[in-house]
């Protein structure tokens, strides 16, 4: 079989030797520990302690705001000092419970399990949703959410999402290589919610060593597979990993149930793993630092609620210089404007450079190339959207499908004039978004 791939993408610098030898090692929090009550998408969480109350490690500190939304938990015991307004890596702010560490780590007693075999399907999306696990990849979106399609029968494929096709991104893939029992035995746990599906673990050919040890770990499982997948970016967007290894295609209208697959990036399916298996709670995650504006990349077990200024001193801190740095990798990242924030449940890397090829290179008028239409993985034409949404002409963007964009970067990625498409392409989709929920749309 040839390799798995779709239409369009870039080949991008990846970075990726600068960090995929660093094995995954523990970046002790220092300080106050922050947890802000919207990590995922949905309902934000409802605190469930108030100032000056003690806390454990592992102990839930803010409930599920409603179904598609997930509880909070504290990472290290502690004391409650407030609940405030904080800023987020990407950008944003909102209500945080701030916990002042006492350095003990002391954890709150982890629930009794029952053998998986015992557990009903009922129970194990209960265990998910208890455990507070989101989208690790970057979505956010409530775990527990995708795992309760409304035909779950009709469910017959079982995505592992390892395909990390982001530049200088290396956590999945230390993932891949340290710990294959818990992607194997986190995805053994999605099919037993889903009788009659298959489980492929997606990975890119560029890590053949992660393809080779995953091969092993699943040889004697009858339900699980490895699929190998052509290295080009965004090969891990989900509606590109589908296609590739289903064939099947959705639109933003769609769901990957309505075409009779789940997808789940690398560390969720640890994390439920951990949930199910174990009963331990998402009280952290693995963390790429990494780019030529950082002194030692890595890979960091951190505990959630960690401050991106410690993280990044666990990495031996920016070099002199340094211009940018961006909470995720240098396609889909946001820039970040403060470093006093904390890592959340969807901080997947820490990306810093010594230059801001966005400031150096201003952009210039469009010389109608082309190189955005035969970029742009869903056949989009970047340029033309870009000047409607600069226009504020979000009508006739929709009718050119500027909804169907992903958000992938390409497009800006090729542009020899610079142009900034992607990024006013996403404003456009999110104002369309909203204007779409203000009338109750979907
Ligand atoms: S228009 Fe959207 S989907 Fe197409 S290349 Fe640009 S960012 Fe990617
Ligand atoms: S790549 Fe840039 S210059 Fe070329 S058509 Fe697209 S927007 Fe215009």
């Amino acid at each position: 079989m040839g390799l798995l791939t779709f239409k369009g993408g870039v080949h991008p610098y990846d970075g990726k030797e600068l960090s995929m030898d660093r094995a995954i090692t523990a970046c002790p929090p220092r300080g106050d520990l922050i947890y802000p009550l919207s990590q995922h998408i949905g309902a934000p969480a409802l605190p469930l302690v108030k100032k000056g109350d003690r806390v454990l490690a592992g102990q839930k500190i803010a409930e599920a705001g409603g179904f598609v939304s997930a509880p909070v938990y504290a990472s290290v015991s502690g004391t409650v000092k407030a609940i405030e307004v904080h800023g987020t890596p990407t950008g944003g702010k909102g209500d945080a419970i701030v916990v002042e560490d006492d350095g003990l780590y002391e954890e709150a007693p982890l629930p009794t399990v029952k053998p998986l075999a015992e557990m009903s399907q009922e129970e194990i999306i209960q265990a998910v949703k208890e455990a507070g696990i989101v989208g690790l990849g970057g979505a956010g979106f409530p775990t527990h959410v995708k795992l309760s399609p409304k035909e779950p029968d009709k469910i017959d494929a079982v995505l592992v999402n390892c395909a990390e096709c982001e530049p200088y991104l290396t956590s999945d893939y230390r993932l891949m290589l340290e710990r294959p029992e818990k992607i194997i035995g986190g995805l053994k746990v999605m099919l037993r919610i889903f009788d009659r599906a298959a489980g492929y673990i997606c990975i890119e050919d560029n890590k053949p060593e992660a393809i080779r040890i995953l091969e092993e770990a699943c040889a004697q499982e009858t339900r699980i597979q490895v699929r190998v997948l052509k290295t080009k970016y965004p090969q891990g967007a989900e509606r590109m990993l589908i296609h590739a290894v289903t064939g099947r295609n959705l639109n933003s209208t769609m769901l990957p149930a309505d075409v009779g697959c789940i997808v789940d990036n690398c560390d969720t399916v640890c994390a439920i793993y951990d949930a199910v298996i174990l009963g331990k709670p998402l009280i952290s995650r693995v963390v790429t630092v990494s780019g030529d504006g950082v002194a030692s990349p890595g890979n960091f077990e951190c505990r959630i609620g960690t401050n991106v200024g410690v993280l990044l001193e666990a990495a031996g801190g920016l070099k002199d210089g340094a211009k940018k740095v961006i909470a995720g990798g240098p396609m889909m990242g946001f820039a970040m404007y403060d470093l006093d924030v904390p890592t959340t449940k969807t901080t997947s890397a820490i990306t810093c450079f010594l230059h801001d090829a966005v400031e150096e290179s201003p952009s210039t008028a469009c010389i109608n190339c082309g190189r955005c239409v035969n970029a742009c993985s869903e056949g989009l034409v970047p340029a033309r959207l870009s000047q409607f949404a600069e226009k504020g002409d979000l009508e006739t963007f929709e009718k050119w499908h500027g909804m169907e964009c992903v958000e992938c970067g390409c497009c800006s990625y090729v542009c020899p004039a610079k142009r900034p498409l992607a990024q006013v392409i996403r404003n456009a989709r999110r104002m369309a978004m909203a204007a779409r929920k203000k009338q109750g749309g979907r």
